[in-house]
């Protein structure tokens, strides 16, 4: 078999990355989703973690450095919960789960992942600036760009060559977005200012353990790397209530396998995607853009069952033909040409 070569058009990321450059200031302040109604809060975290050093160290770079009083405590909650999992069917490292109604967050559940967490490369303080990351969601924070390491709010936590990639402290600027969420004046009005319309319903926030800078890392990291159609979409999987594990799957008809089992052509595999609904309640993946039937696309995916597959950090590892040309469906940057 001839050997692929998957080729990024550098003219593409440069255009792209000046075009981000002019556009986003310097300290592009952090994006906001809602906030709690009252500032303090009390998060739990269960006797048994044995990350609870890192939890209260997450925690207290937002108590000290803001006016949201957020204090750790042993034990369960089903309102504002912190524990850890174990999971080696994601790509992400830390996730919070949490409900908006009216733009009032009601509830948030943080997870550390231990799959990732137990390697070495996650000291202690590397593990402190993942659950301050978490924490910031469940304050009310977005992701910021990638252009911005120099917030705690950067989706990623290692670079592909093992280097941390993001900060692991609030920036000053993180830290005034949240003053200005959670006034310290009672008599302050409630500051709606920058909270972004959105929908009711629960939301998924994950850190990823590793960014991959272009298609040659994610090459390296997936099992698979298929170019394909989405031939069946085929709905929900979920445990009820269990909403981290909401997740959608399509069917896709693999037309050419650039990396893994050749004997994929031809076949169908499923890929699921985080983010589903039982009916009642919708989860929202916030890195997660679900695959519609009929859209060709080239797909890096990590092997999570027999016949299933996940993309590699959500749309990160997504590519949509779009006229001809393949675009990465989260930061729109091209694939060049696969032979
Ligand atoms: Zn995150």
């Amino acid at each position: 078999m001839r050997k692929k070569k998957l080729l990024v058009s550098v003219t593409a990321i440069l255009a792209s990355l000046s075009l981000l450059l002019s556009s986003t200031p310097a300290s592009a302040t952090v994006t906001t989703f809602g906030k709690w109604a009252n500032r303090t809060q009390t998060m739990y975290v269960p006797s048994s973690s044995a990350n609870f050093t890192a939890w209260s160290s997450g925690a207290a770079k937002w108590r000290t450095n803001t006016s949201f009083n957020l204090s750790t405590s042993q034990g369960s909650s089903s309102i504002y919960y912190a524990y850890d999992v174990k999971n080696s069917s994601v790509t992400w490292d830390g996730l919070c789960t949490y409900t908006v109604a009216n733009g009032i967050i009601t509830k948030a559940t943080i997870n550390l992942n231990t799959y990732y967490t137990q390697d070495n490369k996650y000291t202690s303080s590397i593990k402190a600036g993942l659950t301050g990351h978490e924490i910031g969601h469940s304050l009310g924070l977005n992701h910021t760009s990638l252009l911005e390491t120099s917030s705690i709010m950067h989706p990623y936590t290692f670079n592909s060559n093992g280097t941390p990639a993001r900060a692991l402290n609030p920036s000053s600027s993180d830290i005034a977005v949240v003053n200005q969420l959670y006034p310290i004046l009672p008599a302050a009005a409630p500051d709606s200012k920058g909270i972004a319309s959105q929908e009711d319903g629960i939301y998924l926030h994950p850190s990823w353990s590793v960014y991959y800078e272009d298609e040659e890392a994610l090459s390296q990291a997936a099992e698979l790397v298929v170019k394909g159609t989405v031939s069946k979409e085929k709905g929900s999987t979920l445990k009820t209530g269990d909403y981290p594990g909401y997740s959608t799957e399509v069917s896709i008809t693999v037309s050419e396998v650039i990396k893994g089992d050749p004997a994929c052509v031809n076949q169908q595999i499923t890929v699921s995607q985080m983010g589903g609904t039982d009916g009642v309640v919708t989860v929202y993946s916030d890195s997660s853009t679900h695959l519609k039937k009929e859209q060709e696309v080239v797909l890096f995916l990590k092997k999570i069952g027999a016949n299933t597959f996940i993309p590699i950090n959500e749309d990160d590892g997504i590519f949509l033909n779009e006229g001809g040309t393949f675009f990465n469906i989260a930061n729109n940057i091209e694939l060049n040409s696969i032979e």
